[in-house]
């Protein structure tokens, strides 16, 4: 048996509201032992990495964004600092210390955590998302701090890692929360980073897959970032929601469109070196500039 055509768009562009329901319920029936595990959370990202990778094999948008042996390593060893180094700084460098500001301020809320899950899980999102959204945008309109996000710009094809690729100060900035402050219950704040998470892995994949209209009213979709990636950088200010782009409607930066071309700088790839060294580019070329006379002399 074979699906026709129309029948196989239906079903590809359903994968990404299924994803996140499946998700989301995974998190609302786990038992809490599994929920205390931190392997939990990582197994349900790799989990989702791991299907998504598999639909563009099936299902490629673009031939140019097909994923190559060098894009692999590359993207797959951005994943690993994600789960190590720059979740090791996010953990000690921001949770712990807002834990303690909340411990001597009393902060208390358990009233949140009496809340029906699926509404903690959407005040969780939409509390992580309101931050990246400024963020976000602030990196894109203050140089500084654009130095830091360019790198993420300059990957020239899309694929279901890319949204972990970046220079890790960018990575740790974008990770920063406010939700250590309140008192959710913790499966829904992990159903709402992976739920986050998974939107944004879509909203960065090589699939031929666009979701309903609900759905792209909500939340991110490969055709909203890919815009977000355009090669001009006057066409990059928009779009900023990694995953909830109602933010960006009610901000009006929202733009509709797609597209193919992405990269900054007429398209050029990084090595990890460069992408790791490019905040510092401006301040080495000073020296190197200073140091160029005496040189000569
Ligand atoms: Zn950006
Ligand atoms: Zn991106």
């Amino acid at each position: 048996m074979t699906l026709s055509n129309s029948a196989k768009a239906t079903l590809f562009n359903l994968i990404p509201p299924a994803t996140v329901a499946a998700i989301v319920l995974f998190w609302s029936l786990a038992p809490q032992a599994w929920v205390n595990s931190p392997w939990s959370i990582t197994c349900v990202i790799v989990g989702t990495l791991a299907f998504v990778l598999a639909l563009e094999w099936v299902n490629e948008r673009h031939a140019g964004w097909r994923l190559t042996w060098r894009e692999f390593f590359t993207d797959a060893f951005y994943v690993l600092l994600g789960f190590t180094a720059i979740d090791w700084a996010s953990t000690h460098l921001a949770v712990e210390p807002l834990k303690s500001v909340k411990a001597a301020l009393h902060i208390s809320t358990p009233w949140l955590g009496q809340l029906p899950f699926l509404v903690q899980v959407a005040l969780v999102i939409f509390l992580v998302e309101f931050g990246q959204y400024w963020m976000h945008r602030f990196m894109h309109n203050v140089y500084p701090l654009w130095l830091t996000h360019a790198p993420h710009h300059h990957i020239t094809q899309l694929n279901a890692m890319k949204g972990s690729v970046g220079n890790p100060i960018e990575l740790f900035l974008i990770s920063l929360s406010v939700v250590a402050l309140f008192d959710f219950r913790l499966s829904a704040v992990l159903a709402a980073g992976s739920a986050g998470a998974a939107v944004s892995v879509f909203a960065h994949a090589n699939v031929r897959s666009d979701p309903p209209r609900w759905y792209a009213f909500f939340f991110t979709t490969i055709q909203h970032h890919s815009l977000h990636h355009s090669v001009r950088y006057e066409d990059t200010l928009c779009n900023y929601a990694n995953s909830l782009i109602l933010i960006d409607r009610i901000f009006g930066t929202f733009q509709p469109g797609e597209a193919v071309l992405v990269g900054q700088d007429e398209r050029k790839r990084l090595s990890v070196r460069e992408q790791f060294l490019f905040p510092f580019a401006p301040l080495i070329a000073m020296i190197k500039a200073r140091r160029q006379p005496s040189a000569t002399t």
